[in-house]
Parts: structure tokens; C-alpha cells; sequence
């Protein structure tokens, strides 16, 4: 053997080592033996082997490697690392790790992710979403509600408190639903499709607020108080955080709650005396008891030694004395209840803190630890429910639609953002099974709850946008005929509420990725936190881990630069197999910059938000990816949804690329650097090709199963906008061919417009049966209202005192004639 074969060889194997992650005593075998057959073979002589020695038996050797290199590196790390806050501790240590964290292993595990149990409804769910949702749907008309009375009937809002619309979370004992997260996601998928209004009333009570607080945290007097009271819709509840001063930065809200002596009941008690200023509050103006987030103090001490307690939970009825409550917002035409409360010097007792004083100043805590579920659900359920809704409208629309005496959804320009609806509504749909699934098995995804909150309200708002553009002026022109308007409208809300977007994406999802679902940091930030031998060996412990770790990402990196991914086994042998290597090789990349970004920039990354960002957008593209994948496989991996599949991952994975490739661009040397190892044969994800958005836009213009799954469990009845649009499109199909004889018959091509007068002609030609021209009379009737918009009287549009006024003055005049 030469020596270049055997310097090869070595290296080899001790790459494949670090690729396998091999504990660092096999792979110091490993090096022995190389070493051994490079003595045998008279290559390897004394010095080579002192090297060796002195590299490998401090590494190998504990009480050595202890002293001599984990005792300078903790002490480097403990310089570099700042101070954890409490907050950021709290937001931390919130919730759980889930797929998340073998995303983040460089080494994902996908037959764990195929056998997660599908997402299923219970026959009580289905009958739910059958009965009352269904019913519910019948009964709202959104143009009332967000034109007429700003606010949903007086029988709508009791219908939803009878049906128990608000109790989804109450557990059974209470009298409340007690469904899956996965059941209520499909709730408010199918409310979301009908009014956003709607959804966001469901949704809220659902979420974040009294209820879900109480069951974690209450006590057993107030869990018995209130959550029948809220189960039965006799309560309302809202949950107030936001003050004027304090928006994102929710930790620093000015509000104070002051342990002090106060009479209550006619007697001198210990309470709190609140002051507070809150605004944007869902649900405030007809709530019946408030969740208030307020900072709690006790100068005097009366109830301990503490001063300043912290952030602290308490349920204030709404006519306690000092409570001001009642006004309202007015959120972007979606005019679902919302407004300010502000309490002056209001007293109550201590035991109105959820799960009574021992709770004080464990509010935060409380927050984050219940907003990882809801933030998982609500928006986007929300979200992924009108788009599904919008994609079957849209694509009924542009086959109704005629301009060039073409279907629209024909034009190649407009097959771009139809496969972009359809393609995120599959996604979309996929992310809210998953992230639900997670919650049911136990899981409090904080991390997964902030990617789907993100990134499913971003596709909301492109895929509204695109919808839009494809209505053109139908979408722009409001009244009881548009059904797009107010979900646009409402798209800003979805990207402010629960934690604003762009705070989410540059601090929140990689913020706490990093280091909750990194296999090594957090347990070494807790071991630096320590003190004693113990902590050294805990840290020397997670450090080496972390260096092996490192090692093996960066082998894999390169590695699979050159096409090495496709050599990763993986459990499909289909079609979608490409893209569970592509993963792969972005997990271990994205794991790899991580610990680059980490290195480099150590406790200032949390600083360095753009950086951050993109680390959470991979992160969060790899969890989309999982999503989508899991989705097709537990479906049945049907042929026919590829299109989807396809698009779905190739738009995913080349957003992933783009964000890997700009972090890279904005990371000096270093980025070059690894842009040569990752990338050695340039970009390996395209984005997805024009013969499959033209197949995803021809499904998406005819009733089919691809297109059925689609919109699976959306409002599609013919009472209301959708089902009517899907009518008419059957009706159109159908007509099409009837069009065509007609045509012939005459002689002539007609435009396809004014289908009654064709039909009437068919009748007069003989070429068309009764039944015929009574299809083409009603496709007509479907296709002017598809087609048309609303207009107004200009008296009809005076809102508010206006119109007040307006009609004041009519009746005036009527009186005086
Ligand atoms: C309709 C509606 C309903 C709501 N319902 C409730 C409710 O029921 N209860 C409740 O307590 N609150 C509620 N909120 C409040 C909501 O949670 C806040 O609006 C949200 O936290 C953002 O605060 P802000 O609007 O003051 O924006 P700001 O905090 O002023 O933020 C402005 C912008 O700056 C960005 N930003 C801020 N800090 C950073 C940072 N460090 N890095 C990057 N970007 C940053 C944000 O992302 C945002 O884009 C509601 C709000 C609305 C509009």
C-alpha cells in the first residue's frame, strides 16, 4: 500500500466514523488500527504514533480530559454566554420537543415520523362537524355581520353558546366538549371558510384565555366556578395581555396589581389593587370575566418576602368595581369583538389569581407554556381553512370566468398562481395535521406551534393576495355577493395576533429551536449555569457531544454536497423519495450552520435577528417538508396527488435552499467557505416547473377526488358561497358540450355568454331536449351571479352616525309632508 492510498484510506475511515457518529472511543479504535496497519506496513514509524498518542489520550482519558480542556472551554463559554432572563428562562423551557428536535439531528428518523398514528376524528367530532358546524355555516352571512350589524346575530351568538362552539377545550366533567386538537382544527377550518368573524370568535375562546388557563392552573374552586359557567356560554371569556406600551415586548407591561389592605364583602381583607390599561382585546366588549396579565407587587410584605413578584394571572369579573370595559375596535372591516379595558384602583381578592396566590408572579410561565398549543391550532386552522375554501373557489371561478373566449384559469399566467393556492392549501392543510396530531399525543410544541403561526399565516396572505389577483375586480368589489373581500381584509390581523410575524420569524421559532430542540445546547447552558465537579462533568459531557455532533454534520455536509444524499436510506421508493434525501442533506446543513452561527457569534445571535431568521426558516421548511410527506404517506401515498405533493415540496425545499444561500451570502469568509462545501455542484432544488402547475390548474378547474381531498371537511353546501360556485361549475362542465352542439347545429360559434338564449336556440334547432335548455337556463342564472358584483344606492353605504343621520332626515322630511 503507497502512502497516498493509506493517508486516503485513513482519512476515509475516519470520516465514515464521524459520519456514523461513532462514540469517541470506537473512533480512536478506529484511528489505532489504521495507525497499526501504517506501522505493519512500515508507513507509520515512532513520531507518528506520539501524535497520536498525545491527541487521543487526553481525549480518551476523563479525569485528563476534564482538567486540561473542559475546565478552560467552560469557563471561555461561561464568559461568552450572557445572562439568561427569567422571561426568556420561562419562554425557554415552555413546552416540549417533538419531530422538531430530529429535524434539528442532522439525522432525521423518518420512520419514526410515518409511524406518529394518523390524525382521526371520533364519530362524536365527525357528528359535530356534520350537525352544528355545518348548521352554523347555513346560518351566517358574512356581509350581515361585517357590513350591516358589525357583529354577529343575536341567534348565532346563542347558537354557538348552545352548542357549546366555546367549550371545544373544556374537558367532559365540566360540561364541555373536550375534542382533539385535530377536531378543533377542523371546526375552524370549516368556520374560517365561511367568516372570519366566526372563526376568530370560535377560535379565541378555544385558545389562549380563561379556559385553557383553568384547567392547567386553576384551583379546584375556581376550576368548579367557572368552567361549567364556560362550557355553558353563561361566561364569556377574553384574555387581556396587550397594553398601549407593551405590544410584542408583552414581558415589560406597565400594569401593577399591589398587594394591599382593602375592604371586600364588607370586610378588611389582603387583595390587590389593580391598575391597568389594556387594548386590542378579543372578545372584551361582551366579556363576562376577565384573564388580566398584570405585574404583581407587595411593598409592604404582607404576603411574603418577595417585593416584586412578577407576571401574575387573575379572572376578574367583568362588573367589579373600577372595571371599564365595553368599547370597541374596529379591526379592518372583520369586525369580531375587540376593544380596550382599563381598571382603575379595582381591589379584589387574592384567590381571584388563577390557582390562587401561589401562582403569583408565575403568570409568564403560565402564558407561554398554554400559547405553544394554541398557537399550533387556532391561526393555523384558520389559515389553512379559507385557503382550502378560496382554492376550490378560485378554481371554480377561472373555469366560469371567461376573457378571450377562454376559461381565465387556461391562460398559462393565471396556472402560475392558481398551483400556488392549490399547492399551499395541500400544504397547509398537511402542516395543521401534523402540529395537531403532536398536541394529541401529549406534545406542547412551542416550537412547531411558532413555525405554523408563521408560516401558515404568510401563505395565507400570499395565497389571498393571488386569489385576489384572479377575481380581479369581483374580489375588489364588496357586498353580499363577494366572498373574498373580508378574508383579505383580515389578513393582517392573522399576521399580528400571537406574537406580530416578523418578530416570530427573526426571534421566536430559531430563538428557541436552537437551543430546545439542539441535542446539545440547552443541556450545556444548564450545566454552565451549575457549579461543582458534577456540573463539569455534565457540561464535559454535552460539550463533546456537541464537538462530535459538529464533526459528523460537517462530514455529511460535504459528503452529500456531492450527491451523497441520494445514497441516505430512506422509506419510499416512490416518487417522493428524492425529496426525503434532499432533507436529509438540508438537515444536517441546517444543523451544521447552526453551530457555525453559534460558534461565531455566540450569545449575540440572539441580536443578529436576519441571521436568525433564516436558520428559522430552514428549520421551519424541514418541518413543512415532514408535514407534507407525513400527509401523502398516511393518505395512502394516492398517485394522483403528486402534482400537489410535488409542488408542495419542490416550492418548500427551494425556499429552504434560498434561505441556506443567503444566510451563507451575508456570513463573510465563512460563508464562502461553506458555500464551496455545500453547494461544490451549485443549487440542488428548483423550484416547481410549469407542466406541473398547468396539471395542478387543470385539476383545479373540474370536479374530481384530487380536487375533493383538496377541500375535504370545508362548507360546501349549495346555501352557501362555495357550494354555489361548485354548482355552477358541474353546471358549466355539463353545459359545455350541450354549447358545442348548439354551435354545430347553428353553424356558428356563439360566445359563451347568454346560455339561455343558446339553449332556446338548440330547442328551436332540435338539437337539445327540455332538460338541456332548462341546464343551460340555470348554468346562466349561476354564471351571471358567479360574474357579477353588488353596487348600491349611495344612501346604502353611510355607516354609522351617517346613515344615523341620513335616516333621520327622511323621517324628518316624512313627518313634515
Ligand atoms: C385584532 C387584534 C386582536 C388581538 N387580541 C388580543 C387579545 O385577545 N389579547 C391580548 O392580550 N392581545 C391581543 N392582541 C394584541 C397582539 O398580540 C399584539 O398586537 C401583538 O403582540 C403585537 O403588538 P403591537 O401591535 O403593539 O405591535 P408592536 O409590538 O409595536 O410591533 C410592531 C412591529 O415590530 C415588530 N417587532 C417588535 N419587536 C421586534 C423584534 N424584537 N424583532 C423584530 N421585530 C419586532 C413586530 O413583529 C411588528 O411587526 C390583539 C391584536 C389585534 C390587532
Amino acid at each position: 500500500m503507497s502512502i497516498t492510498l493509506w493517508i486516503v484510506a485513513t482519512v476515509l475511515v475516519a470520516a465514515a466514523l464521524i459520519y456514523k457518529r461513532a462514540s469517541l472511543a470506537m473512533f480512536s479504535a478506529g484511528l489505532v488500527i489504521m495507525f497499526a496497519i501504517g506501522s505493519a506496513i512500515d508507513i507509520v514509524g515512532p513520531v507518528l504514533w506520539v501524535i497520536l498518542a498525545i491527541v487521543l489520550v487526553p481525549l480518551n482519558l476523563a479525569p485528563i480530559r476534564l482538567n486540561l480542556l473542559t475546565k478552560p472551554i467552560l469557563s471561555a463559554y461561561r464568559k461568552v454566554m450572557p445572562e439568561m432572563s427569567d422571561t426568556e428562562r420561562d419562554a425557554l423551557e415552555a413546552g416540549t420537543v417533538w419531530w422538531d428536535g430530529d429535524l434539528f439531528s442532522g439525522d432525521p428518523d423518518w420512520k419514526k415520523l410515518h409511524d406518529v398514528p394518523k390524525a382521526e376524528l371520533t364519530a362524536e367530532e365527525k357528528a359535530f362537524l356534520e350537525g352544528p358546524c355545518e348548521e352554523v355555516c347555513k346560518m351566517l352571512n358574512d356581509w350581515e355581520v361585517t357590513h350591516e350589524l358589525t357583529d354577529m346575530p343575536e341567534h348565532v351568538w346563542q347558537y354557538l353558546k348552545d352548542e357549546k362552539f366555546f367549550a371545544m377545550i373544556i374537558k367532559k366533567e365540566y360540561g364541555g366538549l373536550e375534542f382533539s386538537a385535530y377536531a378543533q382544527s377542523r371546526v375552524l377550518q370549516k368556520l374560517a371558510g365561511v367568516s372570519t368573524v366566526l372563526a376568530s370568535t370560535v377560535g379565541v375562546p378555544n385558545s389562549l384565555g380563561p379556559g385553557e388557563l383553568l384547567q392547567h392552573y386553576g384551583t379546584k374552586e375556581q376550576q368548579d366556578h367557572y368552567l361549567p359557567r364556560l362550557a355553558s356560554g353563561d361566561e364569556i371569556p377574553c384574555f387581556a395581555l396587550t397594553s398601549p406600551e407593551a405590544g410584542s415586548d408583552a414581558g415589560a407591561i406597565p400594569d401593577s396589581g399591589v398587594v394591599c389592605k382593602g375592604e371586600w364583602n364588607g370586610e378588611e381583607i389582603v387583595g390587590i389593587k389593580l391598575n391597568f390599561n389594556k387594548r386590542y382585546i378579543t372578545l372584551a366588549p361582551v366579556a363576562t370575566v376577565l384573564g388580566l396579565a398584570f405585574k404583581m407587587y407587595d411593598p409592604d410584605n404582607l404576603i411574603g418576602e418577595e417585593e416584586e413578584l412578577g407576571i401574575t394571572c387573575a379572572l376578574i369579573p367583568r362588573d367589579t368595581k373600577g372595571v371599564e370595559i365595553g368599547r370597541r375596535h374596529f379591526p379592518l372591516n372583520v369586525p369580531f369583538q375587540n376593544g380596550p379595558i382599563r381598571g382603575n384602583d379595582v381591589f379584589v381578592p387574592l384567590d381571584y389569581i388563577i390557582g390562587g396566590q401561589k401562582n403569583a408572579g408565575k403568570g409568564w410561565r403560565m402564558l407561554v407554556e398554554c400559547l405553544s398549543v394554541g398557537r399550533s391550532i387556532t391561526l393555523p386552522s384558520n389559515s389553512a381553512g379559507g385557503i382550502k375554501s378560496i382554492a376550490l373557489a378560485t378554481g371554480a371561478y377561472s373555469r366560469i370566468r371567461r376573457q378571450f373566449k377562454l376559461p381565465i384559469g387556461k391562460m398559462e399566467g393565471v396556472e402560475e398562481p392558481m398551483a400556488r393556492i392549490a399547492g399551499n392549501a395541500y400544504l397547509m392543510d398537511a402542516v395543521t395535521m401534523l402540529s395537531t396530531k403532536g398536541i394529541d399525543l401529549g406534545e406542547k410544541p412551542s416550537v412547531i406551534g411558532a413555525i405554523a403561526k408563521y408560516h401558515m399565516t404568510e401563505k395565507l396572505r400570499s395565497c389571498m393576495d393571488d386569489a385576489m389577483d384572479i377575481h380581479g375586480g369581483k374580489g375588489i368589489c364588496l357586498g353580499p355577493n363577494n366572498y373574498l373581500g373580508r378574508g383579505y381584509q383580515g389578513v393582517p390581523v392573522a399576521i399580528t395576533v400571537e406574537g406580530a410575524n416578523i418578530l416570530t420569524r427573526s426571534m421566536m421559532i430559531y430563538g428557541q429551536g436552537a437551543i430546545r430542540c439542539h441535542p446539545f445546547v440547552l443541556k450545556e447552558m444548564e450545566a454552565s449555569a451549575e457549579q461543582g465537579p458534577e456540573a463539569l462533568k455534565k457540561f464535559d459531557k454535552a460539550v463533546f457531544g456537541h464537538i462530535g455532533f459538529a464533526m459528523s454534520n460537517f462530514v455529511r455536509s460535504v459528503f452529500y454536497g456531492f450527491g451523497g444524499h441520494r445514497l441516505s436510506s430512506v422509506p419510499a421508493s416512490d416518487e417522493t423519495r428524492k425529496y426525503y434525501q434532499q432533507m436529509n442533506r438540508f438537515s444536517a446543513n441546517m444543523a451544521l450552520l447552526s453551530d457555525i452561527a453559534m460558534g461565531k457569534l455566540g450569545g449575540s445571535l440572539k441580536r443578529k435577528e436576519r441571521v436568525s431568521a433564516r436558520l428559522g426558516d430552514m428549520l421551519s421548511y424541514l418541518y413543512i417538508g415532514s408535514c407534507i410527506l407525513k400527509r401523502f404517506h398516511d393518505q395512502g401515498r394516492i398517485k394522483e396527488d403528486l402534482p400537489l405533493v410535488h409542488w408542495a415540496m419542490q416550492d418548500t425545499l427551494h425556499k429552504l435552499q434560498e434561505a441556506q444561500l443567503e444566510m451563507l451570502a451575508n456570513f463573510g469568509g465563512v460563508g464562502s467557505f461553506m458555500r464551496a462545501i455545500m453547494y461544490p455542484l451549485g443549487r440542488i432544488a428548483k423550484r416547481p416547473s410549469d407542466k406541473n402547475d398547468h396539471k395542478i390548474a387543470r385539476m383545479l378547474m373540474s370536479p374530481n377526488d384530487v380536487r375533493t381531498r383538496l377541500g375535504e371537511g370545508q362548507f360546501l353546501s349549495p346555501e352557501g358561497h362555495f357550494g354555489f360556485l361548485e354548482q355552477t361549475l358541474q353546471d358549466v362542465i355539463a353545459a359545455e358540450p350541450l354549447y358545442d352542439k348548439v354551435c354545430k347545429a347553428a353553424g356558428k360559434r356563439f360566445t359563451f355568454t347568454q346560455l339561455d338564449q343558446i339553449g332556446a336556440k338548440g330547442k328551436e334547432l332540435g338539437v337539445l331536449s327540455d332538460d338541456e335548455v332548462a341546464l343551460l337556463e340555470r348554468t346562466e342564472a349561476g354564471r351571471l351571479r358567479t360574474i357579477n358584483v353588488d353596487d348600491f344606492a349611495p344612501e346604502d353605504l353611510l355607516a354609522g352616525k351617517a346613515a344615523f343621520d341620513y335616516a333621520l332626515k327622511n323621517l324628518k322630511k316624512g313627518e313634515a309632508a
